[in-house]
């Protein structure tokens, strides 16, 4: 028989795609996720981004953005690196774009790590600041984030038009851009570029995650589960699976830090 269009992962499923530590883990072998995100403007975008990377049981998390002060202010353990994304050494998998701005310099970062070969997840102004053709042409995995807005943008229909029809929309992207595409919203869909694969929905969220700063701690959780070695599709829908039920378990009505301190409730509750 046909495969389903749409299909949703369960409780257990997620638990089998979690990373787990054992005796031969090291830091590298769990993965190391680089983050470029944050701007003068919006400083607290890297603290959020490299907050879910911290809880995504990656190995380590480097910071290569414009905010390195303020981020190990608040999470000491961040590897920050100075100079351009492509000067930061041993990085398994990119998380480019939550309140990157669109000065010159996010334009340029952005452009690195299109073009580098290891996975990556763009979203917010990185959506805004990429080259539809260097992405096209990547040859590692890439997973784009996009809330009902941006993937308007990128699709250059009304925002209505992908509300209406957010199944053939998130579709119809990872189609256009041979990557992996998570539609945000009140259930989440993810899409393969490979459009005989089953879309993934996710339906753990709750409204109370419709709060400035959630989409920054899904996008760095995502990418750390990219660099400990997850498929993009299964990263971008087990990531949305556990920051939905983050969103859940941390106490109401939270805020988007509040959501990544609850990540790890919620991976306690998937793998235990
Ligand atoms: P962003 O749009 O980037 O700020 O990300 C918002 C996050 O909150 C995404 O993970 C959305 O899927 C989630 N979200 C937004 N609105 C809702 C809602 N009404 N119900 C459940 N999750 C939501
Ligand atoms: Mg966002």
């Amino acid at each position: 028989s046909p495969s389903p269009a749409v299909e949703a992962l369960q409780h257990g499923d997620v638990a089998r795609l979690l990373p787990r530590p054992d005796a031969e883990s090291d830091k590298y072998r769990r993965g190391v996720v680089g983050v470029v995100a944050g701007s003068a403007r919006y400083p607290g975008a890297a603290v959020l981004a490299v907050a879910g990377a911290l809880r995504s049981g990656a190995g380590a998390v480097r910071y290569a953005g414009p905010g390195a002060d303020t981020v190990i202010a608040r999470y000491p353990e961040t590897l920050v690196s100075a100079g351009p994304p492509r000067k930061a050494g041993r990085v398994q998998a990119w998380v480019v774009g939550p309140g990157l701005g669109d000065e010159q310099d996010a334009r340029q970062a952005v452009a690195e790590v299109l073009d580098s070969d290891v996975p990556l997840l763009v979203d917010a102004d990185g959506l805004r600041l990429m080259d539809l053709d260097a992405v096209r042409a990547r040859t590692a995995p890439t997973v784009l984030t996009p809330h009902a807005g941006e993937a308007s943008a990128l699709l250059g229909v009304p925002r209505e038009q992908v509300e209406g029809a957010r199944l053939a929309s998130v579709r119809d992207l990872a189609a256009r851009t041979a990557s992996t595409v998570l539609l945000k919203g009140s259930t989440t869909l993810v899409a393969d570029p490979d459009s005989s694969v089953p879309v993934r929905v996710n339906a753990t969220g709750t409204g109370w995650l419709a709060t400035a700063g959630t989409g920054d701690v899904l996008s760095g959780l995502i990418g750390g589960l990219l660099a400990a070695g997850l498929p993009a599709r299964d990263a971008a829908s087990a990531g949305a699976y556990v920051h939905g039920l983050a969103g859940r378990l941390a106490p109401d009505p939270p805020s988007a830090t509040n959501v990544a301190g609850a990540l790890r409730h919620a991976w306690h509750d998937i793998t235990t």
